[in-house]
């Protein structure tokens, strides 16, 4: 079968986007990241997110 070449690789561990560290659950890798980094990162938007409304407060 010549129809290797169609096919892109498809990678079933990858790296997390955050800490580069391996990624081997189908879930995380579907994410990009992993479970404890997609935890951080939601804290730290909701930080930010509330950073901005602080300055928000203070500008108004
Ligand atoms: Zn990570």
């Amino acid at each position: 079968m010549a129809d290797t070449e169609d096919h892109p690789e498809v990678r079933l561990v990858t790296h997390c986007r955050r800490c580069h560290g391996w990624l081997v659950s189908a879930a995380s890798v579907a994410e990009g990241i992993g479970p404890t980094c997609a935890m951080r990162e939601r804290a730290e938007q909701r930080a930010a997110a509330r950073a901005e409304l602080t300055l928000f407060d203070i500008a108004a």
